[in-house]
């Protein structure tokens, strides 16, 4: 039988690293997931934003997949900052620092011999264009390397097959990754202007 339902402020102490060890050690000892833990663990993300869309799914601290108004599934900041459509990586829309050189890159590695090398790795960080300027993920690849798409979600399969709930919006179109299309849509803009 599955357990009862975890209290959201149980949940809540557990998001904001409050929870007692004793508590923290009860939940990781229950016997089966309750049923709800989803359902409860959104309604108590729903509450620590100040925007209404309906939470999908949350993809990192700040970032979460919404339903927004207009009935688009799209990359919602904490803050407000909308990303567009979750096909896209949410990346392509963000402000990004590179550091490549050796002297920038010790500026945050402590200590050095856990320093990426420059010239064959940089440091990308990727920050919300919002004036609080969130630090939303970082990203150490080789010089040149394809900006990481770190998630696409089947949100349909999991709402369908692993919640038993369904979206009302559901289509195959909803599980590709579109990130392409935005940067080749740089490109267009670069080859427009090129000709001008
Ligand atoms: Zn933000």
């Amino acid at each position: 039988m599955p357990s009862q339902p975890v209290d959201q402020n149980l949940i809540r102490q557990l998001l904001d690293g409050t929870i007692s060890r004793d508590d923290a050690e009860r939940l990781l000892k229950m016997e089966r997931k309750d049923a709800e833990r989803f359902e409860n663990y959104i309604a108590v993300l729903q509450r620590t934003v100040p925007w209404k869309d309906r939470i999908l799914l949350r993809l990192n601290d700040k970032l979460f997949v919404v339903l927004n108004d207009n009935q688009q599934r799209v990359v919602k900041c904490a803050c407000g900052v909308e990303f567009g459509d979750y096909r896209e990586n949410w990346k392509l829309k963000c402000r990004v620092r590179v550091r490549k050189t050796q002297e920038q890159m010790l500026e945050v590695y402590d200590p050095a011999p856990g320093c990426p090398e420059a010239g064959w790795q940089e440091v990308r960080e990727f920050i919300c264009p919002c004036p609080q300027a969130a630090q939303m993920a970082v990203e150490v690849v080789p010089p040149g390397y394809p900006v990481v798409f770190e998630m696409l979600p089947d949100l349909d399969t999991f709402y369908r097959e692993v919640l038993g709930k369904p979206l009302l919006d559901q289509s195959p179109q909803w599980y590709e990754d579109r990130s392409t299309q935005v940067t080749a849509s740089w490109a267009a803009h670069d080859s427009d202007t090129s000709e001008q």
